[in-house]
C-alpha cells in the first residue's frame, strides 16, 4: 500500500491525482501532517509526502527504525517539479517510486543514491534478501577498495566494478548457506531452495513454518535463500500452506500428483501413494524444478518438508539497438544493458552502446561472419549462469542473432526478448508510409540462401503485389543481385513504380532518395542500405511514399 500524505491544497489535489490512477493508494489528509506521516509509516509499505523535505524529516525523525521496517518515501515539492526519494531509496524501492510519481505528474526524479549516481548496481537492488554490512560495504565499492566477491554459483548478477574480484578485507558472499557476520560483510540470499511440502488436513501455518525453519537452519543453510514453497495440487488451498507463505511471501507451486509419481526420491511411501497417487510429495516436489536434495524427508505432526538446491538459471537477453539514433533504442534494452554482466555482440554495435554499460561489463566482441560462433558462446555463457545480452542492430530477431542463438539454446536459461527498431520501419519511416499495405521483406544476400530461392520469393512478392523491403541488398562481392531482383520486379509493375533508398538511417551520414523502377542508380545502394519497392498503389504525395490502406484506391 502506497500512502499519500498532503496537508496544502495544491498537495492534496495532487495525491487525489494519483490516488486516481493507481489502485494501491490510501490518502492521510485531514490531520496534522506529523499525525498523518506516524500512521502512514505504520500502515504502508510506501509513502509520498507532498511537503518539503525539511519538514519531512523533521516529522519523521522520531519515526525512523532499521532499514527494513522503515518504509519508503518520496518528497514531492507543491508545483509537482520534483519527487525526491528520502528514505529507502532501494530497501524501499523509493527510487522507482519516484520515478513513477514524477512520470504520473510530470515531474523529475531526484535520485540521490550513490550506487545510481555512479551507475554501479546497488547490493539491495535485485530483489533478493540481503543480510550484514549493505551501507559498509557499499561504500567501500564506491570508494574504490578492493572487495572480496565469493559465490557458491554462477549467479545472473549484473555487472560489478572491477575493484570488486579476489581479494580484499569487505566481503561480499553470495550463499544459502549460514555465513557468520561481520561489520565488513554482505550475504547475498539468491533463491536456490525449492521447499518442497506435504501436509495433512489442518496443519497450521506455525507449524509449517517451525518446521521448514528447522529443517533449513540444522542442514546449515539459510531460510532467506528459500526460493518458494512447491506442494501437490490438491493441497493449493490448504489453510496453513496458504498463510506460511504468504506470511514469509514465498510463491507456491504445484504440481499433478501424477507428474511428482515420476520423480525418483530417496524416501518413498506406500501410505502416501495410496491416499494421493504419488509415493512422495515433499522430496518430489522439491525435486521436480531438477536440482539435488540438500535436506531429505523431515516431519512433524501434520507436516512433512525436504528441501531442494537448484542450479541457477543463467539469463540471455536479445537486445535489439535499433537503427543507430539513441533516441530510438528503447528503454527496456538500456535496463537490458545495465542489467547484464556480458556482452556478445558485433564491435561496431557493442560501440553504440558502451557508455550505458556498468563499470565491469565483459565485452566479447566479434567481426562479421562469426555469427554461429558468436550465438553459440553467447548461449554457453548464459547456460554457465551469467547474465547474458546478445546484441544487434535492429531487431535481433530480423536476419540476425536471435535465430541461431535460440537453435542453440536449451530450457535451462531464461530468454530474455528485447524488440528494436528494425531498419524496415525506420527506412519506411524516413520515406513516408510506404507499408501502409501488406508488404514483405526479402534478403538479397545468398550467403547462406541458394539464389534461385531468393528469386523465386522475390518473384512470388512481385506477382502478389506486396510492397518488398530489400535487405542486404548490394555488397562489393554481391554486385548483380539487386539489379536482377529489381528486373523482375519490373516485370509485375510499371517503371515509375515509386522506390525509396535509405542509407544508413538514423546515423549521422543518413541519407535518404525517392526514385522509380526504371531509374533507381543500384551503384548508391551498399549493405547499410534498404530499398524499398512500392506495389502498384503506392504514390508519392508531396515528396513522401505511400501505400494506402483501402483495398480499393480511390482517387
Ligand atoms: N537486424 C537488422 C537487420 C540486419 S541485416 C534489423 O532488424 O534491422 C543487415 C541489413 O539491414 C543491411 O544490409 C541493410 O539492408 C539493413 N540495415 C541495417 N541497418 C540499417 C540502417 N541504419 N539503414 C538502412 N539499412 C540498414
Amino acid at each position: 500500500m502506497i500512502g499519500l500524505v498532503a496537508v496544502t491544497a495544491a498537495g492534496k489535489q495532487a495525491a487525489a491525482t494519483l490516488a486516481n490512477r493507481w489502485s494501491e493508494t490510501k490518502p492521510y489528509l485531514g490531520q496534522r501532517p506529523g499525525d498523518a506521516l506516524r500512521q502512514a509509516f505504520a500502515e504502508c509499505d510506501q509513502v509520498v509526502c507532498f511537503l518539503a523535505v525539511g519538514a519531512t524529516v523533521r516529522l519523521i525523525a522520531p519515526l525512523l527504525r532499521g532499514r527494513d521496517t522503515t518504509p519508503g518515501l518520496v518528497c514531492v515539492d507543491e508545483q509537482r517539479r520534483y519527487a525526491v526519494p528520502v528514505l529507502g531509496g532501494h530497501s524501499g524501492a523509493a527510487n522507482e517510486l519516484a520515478d513513477r510519481v514524477a512520470d504520473e505528474l510530470g515531474g523529475t526524479a531526484v535520485i540521490t543514491t550513490a550506487t545510481d549516481a555512479r551507475n554501479l548496481p546497488g547490493l539491495d537492488t535485485l530483489g533478493w534478501a540481503t543480510e550484514g554490512a549493505v551501507a559498509s560495504v557499499t561504500r567501500a565499492i564506491l570508494d574504490g577498495e578492493p572487495v572480496r566477491l565469493s559465490s557458491d554459483a554462477i549467479w545472473p548478477l549484473p555487472a560489478f566494478p572491477a575493484n570488486v574480484g579476489a581479494t580484499g578485507s569487505h566481503r561480499i558472499v553470495i550463499t544459502d548457506r549460514q555465513v557468520s557476520l561481520d561489520g565488513r560483510t554482505v550475504v547475498l540470499r539468491p533463491p536456490a531452495l525449492q521447499v518442497g511440502l506435504g501436509a495433512s488436513r489442518g496443519v497450521s501455518s506455525a507449524e509449517i513454518l517451525a518446521l521448514i525453519d528447522s529443517a533449513v537452519n540444522a542442514a546449515g543453510l539459510s531460510p532467506l535463500a528459500i526460493a518458494q514453497l512447491c506442494t501437490v495440487d490438491v493441497k493449493a488451498a490448504e489453510p496453513g500452506i496458504v498463510e506460511a507463505a504468504r506470511l514469509r511471501s514465498w510463491p507456491v507451486l504445484t504440481y499433478p500428483a501424477e507428474r511428482l509419481a515420476e520423480i525418483d526420491v530417496p524416501h518413498p511411501s506406500d501410505l502416501v501413494r495410496r491416499k494421493i497417487g504419488t509415493p512422495s510429495v515433499a522430496e518430489a516436489a522439491a525435486l521436480a524444478g531438477g536440482g539435488e536434495l540438500v535436506v531429505a524427508k523431515q516431519k512433524s505432526r501434520r507436516a512433512t518438508v525436504a528441501v531442494a538446491r537448484v542450479r541457477p538459471r543463467g539469463r540471455l537477453a536479445l537486445v535489439g539497438l535499433g537503427p543507430g539514433a539513441r533516441d530510438l533504442l528503447t528503454p527496456r534494452a538500456v535496463t537490458e544493458l545495465r542489467r547484464c554482466s556480458v556482452v556478445v555482440g558485433l564491435d561496431q554495435y557493442v560501440d553504440q552502446i558502451r557508455d550505458l554499460l556498468r563499470p565491469g561489463t565483459r565485452v566479447d566482441t566479434y567481426s562479421l561472419g562469426e555469427e554461429r560462433q558468436r550465438a553459440r558462446a553467447a548461449v554457453r555463457l548464459a547456460e554457465d549462469g551469467h547474465a547474458v545480452a546478445l546484441v544487434g542492430s535492429g531487431d535481433t530477431g530480423v536476419y540476425a542473432m536471435a535465430a541461431p542463438a535460440l537453435e542453440e539454446a536449451g530450457q535451462n536459461i531464461d530468454v530474455v526478448p528485447v524488440p528494436g527498431v528494425t531498419a524496415a520501419l525506420s527506412a519506411a519511416a524516413l520515406l513516408g508510409a510506404p507499408l501502409g499495405h501488406d508488404h514483405a521483406a526479402v534478403s538479397l544476400s545468398d550467403l547462406h540462401t541458394p539464389w534461385e530461392v531468393i528469386e523465386r520469393r522475390v518473384r512470388a512478392a512481385a506477382e502478389g503485389d506486396f510492397v518488398i523491403t530489400f535487405y542486404n541488398p548490394r555488397s562489393r562481392n554481391r554486385d548483380w543481385q539487386l539489379s536482377k531482383a529489381l528486373g523482375i520486379v519490373a516485370g509485375h509493375r510499371p517503371p515509375q513504380t515509386p522506390v525509396g533508398v535509405v542509407r544508413a538511417a538514423e546515423r549521422p551520414d543518413q541519407t535518404i532518395m525517392m526514385t522509380t523502377l526504371a531509374d533507381l542508380d543500384v551503384s548508391t545502394v551498399d549493405m547499410v542500405t534498404t530499398v524499398v519497392v512500392g506495389s502498384s498503389q503506392t504514390r508519392i504525395v508531396n515528396g513522401r511514399m505511400v501505400t494506402p490502406r483501402g483495398y480499393r484506391w480511390e482517387s
